[in-house]
């Protein structure tokens, strides 16, 4: 018989340990950082994702759970008897340059599926670890900040949206133009560094769209954010307007535009065809 999990419990439990072991790390980020290779998402690993890392792989053994981790560090590694019973994907720190720099935005982001495929994701958390703010949803079940339910803004002007947007990409001169007709419209473009984080202020209605049209960010970075998403009753979608659908691999990318409300969805995606025509 496959045993019941509480999920939430133990997504709650593997954040409080990720805190509580990158604390003292947290402290001596002026001293030299040991070369750690590459990770499995293509950034340089740094030592306090590692122990991110580690905290979870940690926590689910404790419960003796069997599971594939999907991870922006290691890649995918399977653990217990039957790992394919669940999958999940995390980014152990998001926004780990925020970290080096003492900008404090930067969070944890876990999702757990039956399948390594998105639309199989039935609870997800994301932590704001500076500010200690966990967003987490279940399928069904709605999106929660700190325990109290969500929902996004009400806003339908592009003029006063506040609107992400990530340009980071040495493929600027492509990207930039699709947005611009947005940027131009809009008064308050922001980028904050930590896109977990960002989508599930579309979620809370902190801000009212996140776009990301690179097809540099990895779904590891996604997956948790997008169940908030939904179940907060924002959009995510393909630039094109098509649902996400993608497979959960640490090297998988994804493009994106999330936003508040369908009427706010609707124009910045008339926004980016116009661009493209
Ligand atoms: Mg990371």
């Amino acid at each position: 018989m496959v045993k019941q999990i509480n999920w939430q419990q133990i997504l709650i439990q593997c954040k409080n340990n990720i805190q509580k072991q990158i604390a003292p790390l947290l402290k001596t980020l002026n001293q030299p950082q040991p070369n750690l290779g590459i990770g499995a998402g293509g950034d340089p690993i740094k030592q306090i994702d590692l122990a991110a890392e580690e905290a979870i792989v940690k926590t689910l053994k404790e419960h003796k759970i069997s599971f594939t981790l999907i991870s922006e560090e290691s890649g995918e590694k399977k653990y217990g008897e039957t790992p394919n019973e669940n999958f999940v994907t995390a980014d152990p720190i998001d926004g780990t340059t925020n970290i080096d720099r003492g900008i404090p935005f930067y969070a944890t982001s876990i999702a757990v599926s039956t399948k390594p495929i998105l639309n199989t994701i039935h609870t997800a958390l994301v932590t704001d670890l500076p500010h200690d703010i966990t967003y987490i949803a279940q399928k069904g079940k709605g999106a929660y900040r700190n325990y109290q339910k969500i929902a996004p803004s009400e806003n339908t002007s592009l003029e006063k949206a506040v609107i992400g947007m990530d340009l980071n990409t040495y493929r600027v001169k492509e990207i930039a133009p699709k947005l611009s007709s947005i940027i131009q419209k809009t008064n308050h473009i922001r980028h904050l560094g930590a896109n977990a984080l960002e989508l599930c202020y579309v979620a809370d209605g902190t801000i009212d769209a996140f776009l990301d049209i690179r097809g540099k960010l990895r779904a590891t970075d996604t997956a948790a954010a997008w169940l908030i998403i939904q179940e907060a009753g924002a959009k995510i979608t393909t630039p094109e307007g098509k649902p996400l659908n993608i497979k959960l691999d640490p090297k998988q990318k994804v493009t994106f535009i999330a936003s508040a409300n369908p009427k706010i969805h609707k124009l910045i995606l008339n926004f980016l065809r116009r661009e493209k025509e």
